[in-house]
């Protein structure tokens, strides 16, 4: 049974712990709606070199090579890092480029955008490919780059761009960094345990993600899955202390434990997220989900007239971007703060001049919750008729 009332009339009179997980769904891109007994997980205190936190960090970097589809005996290690998903992308790009490296960046949106910008904060020589925002990242010019630029020591793209939710073609690009003997860093923050991931056959060197997207935990740290002839070779690369990739990932195999306080609950609700995404039939089961969610929630749109930004063939089942509808009495704010008021918090999102808002479907929301929410949108677009055409 799920709590998915609003803070509204609906939970008053429930006990202070059912109040507790009654809060608004959350149709975004990340923090995300948990499993109540995701949440309930925290409800302990651990030591840090405890023996039943350190074998729980252990199992958690087993299952991560294991959602990954690699191991260990595969040449493959997983590292946690505390902090958002940011920080274990700086701790990559931070830690793995040697100084006489060069990084080149596929951008098409404000997370390739932001990968830029760590290396410009770290003095890391870069080349910027700039794509359009509704546009996948081609590997026609990366390779033009490849053949001009022998500078280029390591490739970032992002998986799923959140920006828009465009995915882009990392086993292409993959290849094609491979066969020019490149570093291939892979942001699968939005993406990782709801898109399967095949990183041997992308030729990936470092993934990236975090605890709170589509394993659905709670925010507090991210992850790289990392090769690790690449991992070795980032020794003494590091341009910080707390983010050394390579001295995290030393500190967890010699005695199992993190270099600096853990985010203990964080860590707790994860392997409880690990264990329930196994129970869902894992990625598989999980893309199963949110792709259904996905349709229903595309299909339930366009019927209400709303125009998505992305054409079909580049568009995945994480997030949707959709146009402001075409109607003078249409306001962004009006309309967030109503569906909000009815316990639907979705996102914003300016793509470049184009007004649009995105609906997230990952985290823990069912079919129900997605036809509860295209129901509210009715409900509160049904004054004025939506005149736009659907690109379908
Ligand atoms: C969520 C996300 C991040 C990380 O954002 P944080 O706010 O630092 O957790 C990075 N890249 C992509 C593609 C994301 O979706």
């Amino acid at each position: 049974m799920r709590y998915s009332g609003s803070f509204s009339l609906r939970n008053l009179g429930k006990s202070p712990v059912m109040q507790l997980f009654s809060d608004k769904l959350l149709f975004t891109p990340g923090p995300l709606s948990t499993s109540k007994t995701v949440k309930a997980a925290m409800l302990r205190d651990l030591g840090s070199r405890d023996t039943e936190f350190i074998s729980r960090i252990s199992y958690i970097r087993e299952k991560l090579l294991e959602t990954a589809g690699v191991s260990k005996e595969g040449g493959y290690e997983a590292v946690i890092i505390q902090g958002s998903g940011t920080f274990g992308i700086e701790s990559v790009i931070s830690s793995v480029i040697p100084r006489d490296g060069h990084l080149l960046v596929l951008i098409n949106g404000a997370y390739g955008e932001r990968i830029s910008g760590i290396a410009a904060v770290h003095g890391i020589p870069q080349t910027r490919l700039v794509y359009a925002e509704n546009e996948i990242t081609g590997t026609a010019p990366l390779r033009a780059q490849l053949e001009k630029n022998a500078a280029i020591t390591h490739v970032a793209v992002i998986h799923c761009e959140t920006t828009t939710g465009i995915i882009n073609p990392i086993e292409e690009i993959g290849k094609l960094c491979a066969a020019y003997g490149k570093t291939f860093i892979v942001d699968a923050m939005s993406s990782f345990g709801a898109y399967p991931v095949d990183m041997p056959e992308a030729r990936i060197d470092f993934l990236i993600s975090s605890s709170n997207k589509c394993i659905e935990g709670v925010p507090g740290f991210s992850f790289v899955i990392a090769r690790r002839d690449s991992l070795e070779l980032a020794e003494g690369r590091a341009r910080t202390l707390s983010l050394d990739l390579y001295a995290q990932w030393k500190g967890l195999e010699t005695d199992g434990q993190f270099r600096f306080t853990p985010p203990v609950q964080v860590l707790l609700a994860f392997a409880r997220a690990l264990h329930e995404l196994e129970a869902e039939g894992g990625v598989k089961g999980r893309a199963a989900r949110y792709a259904r969610n996905n349709e229903v929630l595309l299909k339930g749109m366009q019927e209400l007239g709303f125009r998505v930004y992305l054409d079909p063939e580049h568009r995945g089942y994480i997030i949707t971007s959709f146009y402001y509808p075409d109607h003078p009495d249409f306001n962004f704010r009006d309309f967030y703060g109503a569906l909000s008021q009815r316990g639907f918090v979705i996102y914003p999102g300016k793509l470049g001049k184009t007004d649009c808002f995105r609906i997230g479907n990952i985290g823990h929301i069912t079919e129900t919750d997605i036809r509860e929410l295209l129901r509210a949108v009715r409900d509160l677009v049904s004054g004025y008729a939506i005149t736009g055409k659907t690109n379908e």
